[in-house]
């Protein structure tokens, strides 16, 4: 098998491949080999419907769209429209259940008296007080502690960063729980982002537009390992695959966290009343459970039953999806060799590397779209016009 003719090849077909590939065919006019391993496209945003319920499921774990950026939001409007939902999740602690992220409800609930915005500041404040001034990288403790005091750190972070980490959280960067917002008004939507959406007809219709352009070829069941041989040499790549494997794991392996599902079938309209229920405690195996009829309510009332997925966090092996880099100090050493060898092969190979496997980084997915489109205009588009005869 030969790959010639095509302007560029980009290996993996997830958001940040597709955004490459979508503008790179139909800005530039260029032909593009997309190298996809899995049978399908869209890397981990990918969903499709449930065969029992008709309710659509993400395959790898909930996705919900949300930016603040108006150049990604009227992007991802070429390609599809987007529902009003807003995302809001709960978690369990000793039989009760808190609204998520910590917000005034969940601190009035957790003390059992109503505090107004000033009186709870005060109080978190006292209670974050032992961290006294943050280090400039503070662990997931000293941040979480920061933000939340220790008792709300304890109940609602502790247990369930143990279970989706089981790394101590000593050794976690602080960016991992500065993720979620802490709220001192009862705003409880999960997410601070202007626009927030589910795609109307689902991810799997977006993601087949964006792949639409007959100049993009796409290539399931592909592993671009066993054909690199194949791609004529001097042809620019964008890589979206895990960094360490491209380089043969020379600067030794980079930790990720793997899930497995556990799908059920419920004999019941609505199962839990909401489409994320977090468990906080350790002795509960599972981290959430997800109730996708929730997502789409105009369309999953046709169903009399729910589908549910639990999810189980675990350290990745060779043969497991990578999800979430675990990023300890280890991790950030061996990362700064790949960065190093990466930047001499962009260099001498034209191969650029990209999105959340080919950097190391815990991308949402408008972030995985915007650096593509920023790869897309500081690289692609100048490569291309210097190449002009
Ligand atoms: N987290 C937690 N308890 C929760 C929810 C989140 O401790 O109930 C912490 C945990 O360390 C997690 C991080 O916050 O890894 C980010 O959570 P997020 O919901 O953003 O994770 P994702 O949805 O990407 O799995």
């Amino acid at each position: 098998m030969t790959f010639e003719g095509y302007d560029l090849v980009v290996v993996g077909s997830g958001l940040f491949g597709l955004t490459i590939a979508e503008r790179t065919a139909t800005e530039l006019d260029k032909r593009v080999l997309v190298l996809e391993r899995r049978d399908h496209h869209g890397g981990n945003a990918y969903s499709e419907v449930d065969p029992d319920t008709g309710i659509e499921v993400h395959r790898y774990g909930p996705h919900i769209f949300h930016t603040s950026n108006e150049r990604i939001w009227a992007y991802v409007n070429r390609f599809t429209a987007f529902t009003g939902y807003r995302h809001k999740a709960f978690t369990l602690y000793q039989g009760q259940v808190y609204p998520l992220p910590v917000n005034l409800a969940t601190i009035c609930q957790f003390f059992g008296r109503y505090l107004t915005p000033d009186e709870a500041r005060a109080l978190i404040a006292e209670q974050a007080a032992e961290i006294g001034q943050l280090p400039p990288d503070p662990s997931h403790e000293e941040k979480g502690i920061s933000l939340v005091g220790r008792p709300l750190y304890d109940a609602f972070f502790r247990g369930y960063t143990a279970k989706q980490w089981q790394t101590d959280p000593k050794e976690l960067p602080g960016s991992v729980i500065a993720r979620l917002p802490v709220r001192f008004d009862f705003n409880n939507r999960y997410f601070n982002d202007t626009y927030e959406g589910l795609p109307v007809d689902g991810y799997t219709a977006w993601l087949s537009r964006m792949a639409a352009d007959p100049r993009i070829d796409l290539r399931l069941n592909t592993d671009f390992f066993e054909l690199a041989d194949a791609i004529p040499d001097g042809t620019p790549v964008v890589y979206t695959g895990p960094l360490d494997r491209y380089f043969r794991y020379r600067g030794g392996r980079l930790g990720w966290r793997t899930l497995d599902f556990e799908r059920e079938v419920a004999p019941v309209r609505d199962y839990q009343g909401t489409t994320t229920i977090n468990y906080a405690e350790e002795s509960v195996p599972f981290t959430r459970n997800v109730e996708y009829r929730h997502m789409h309510p105009e369309r999953s009332y046709r169903s009399d039953r729910t589908v549910l997925v639990r999810e189980y966090s675990r350290s990745a092996g060779d043969q497991d999806e990578p999800y979430y880099p675990i990023n300890t100090a280890g991790d950030r050493d061996a990362l700064r060799t790949y960065r190093m060898l990466a930047r001499q092969e962009t260099a001498e190979r034209n191969v650029l590397f990209g999105g959340r496997l080919g950097t190391y980084q815990y991308l949402d997915m408008h972030m995985a779209i915007g650096s593509a489109l920023a790869m897309f205009e500081n690289r692609i588009v100048p490569y291309f016009r210097d190449r002009r005869p």
